[in-house]
């Protein structure tokens, strides 16, 4: 046997952004090899989520049990496992998710099947599959071979492809009975803890004045807060702001903090580490002020400003007043 297959991710009867990434990539992958794309989603109802996913892969696997309902490695080890031992494909593409981080390994380790974990792109070369991976804190791209593999298993860090957005596809379901026996009792979900909202919701926000380390000091964010002020913005940050208790997390973007679409977002002092950039790519108009005209973030501002922010900031939150009155 052989084929592409996806891990369709899902929280709470939401299909997750980094599936239809995947899907993307994965159409591609498969073409590459001649070989077939195809979705796995394991829930305990999957109906909702075949419906949706068929249009985006030519067949659909569905494994349904009331122990698959929520993400449990145990329950979802054990019935993909049992499906990919007899479908046996060459390549099984995972988010790097905390769902997929933990259960990639798990699998590699039952299946014996080589695993690159946080890859940022999948190719095939002369007929092998390959993936890159960063290394030394992004600094150095890593080509990962699967030499004399025919099973390999891969986790896509979240952000590195474009959503699928073509709906191509009236994929064919194919209901997989559960493997799933006994009741798994070493682990089980008990509720679904939702982070306290604060005061302030970042996701509502059209337009955000984020800042990053560069402020300097928690004394320096009232020349932000005084911006978004007069564009009428909400302040939100990168994570080490929030590590340094300048800000609360619930302003925090990114992959631990929270997925952002604001019409407009300034990044003020942001590096644009890869972690930030997934929770607020998607806004739609960047501008980046960064005096390292190297900073990734300028690769996905589409204004840039190379410059100290303690010079730009003022001139900024000037302008901004000036265009109000
Ligand atoms: C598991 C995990 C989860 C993470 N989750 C998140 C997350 O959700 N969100 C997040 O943001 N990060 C997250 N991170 C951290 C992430 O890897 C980066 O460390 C972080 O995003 C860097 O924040 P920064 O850009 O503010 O700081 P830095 O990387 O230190 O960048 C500061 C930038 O400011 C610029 N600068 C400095 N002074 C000035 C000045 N005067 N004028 C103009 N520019 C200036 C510098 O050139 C630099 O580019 C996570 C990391 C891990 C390991």
């Amino acid at each position: 046997m052989s084929g592409v297959w996806v891990v369709i991710e899902h929280r709470r009867g939401e299909i997750r952004e980094i599936s239809y990434e995947m899907l993307g990539k994965g159409r591609m992958v498969a073409e590459k090899l001649n070989q077939e794309l195809s979705a796995v989603i394991l829930s305990s109802d999957a109906r909702a989520f075949s419906e949706k996913i068929k249009k985006y892969a030519p067949q659909v696997f569905t494994i349904e049990d009331k122990q698959l309902e929520n993400y449990n490695a145990l329950s979802y080890q054990a019935a993909l496992s049992a499906l990919a031992i007899e479908k046996a494909p060459s390549l099984l593409l995972m988010g790097h998710t905390s769902y997929g981080m933990e259960l990639a390994p798990r699998l590699s380790a039952g299946l014996k099947w080589p695993l690159a974990t946080d890859c940022i792109e999948v190719e095939v070369t002369d007929g092998s599959i390959e993936a890159i991976r960063k290394l030394y804190s992004d600094k150095v791209n890593a080509r990962i071979g699967f030499r004399g593999a025919k099973n390999a298993l891969v986790t896509v860090r979240p952000g590195s492809f474009p959503a699928e957005i073509e709906a191509a596809y009236d994929g064919e379901i194919i209901n997989v009975p559960s493997p799933l026996t006994a009741e798994i009792q070493a682990r089980k979900f008990i509720e679904f803890v939702e982070a306290a909202a604060g005061e302030v919701d970042i996701t509502r926000a059209d337009i955000l004045v984020s800042v990053g380390r560069g402020i300097g000091d928690a004394e320096n964010i009232p020349l932000a807060e005084a911006l978004a002020q007069a564009l009428g913005a909400t302040l939100s940050c990168s994570r080490p702001v929030v590590d340094k208790k300048w800000l609360p997390k619930e302003r925090q973007v990114g992959t631990s903090g929270k997925t952002v679409k604001p019409k407009v977002y300034i990044a003020l002092g942001i590096s644009g580490a890869f972690q930030h950039v997934a929770g607020m790519k998607n806004s739609g108009t960047i501008i980046a002020v960064n005096k390292d005209p190297k900073a990734p973030i300028f690769n996905v501002a589409q204004y840039g400003i190379v410059d100290d922010l303690f010079k730009v900031l003022p001139a900024l939150t000037e302008k901004a007043k000036a265009l109000r009155t």
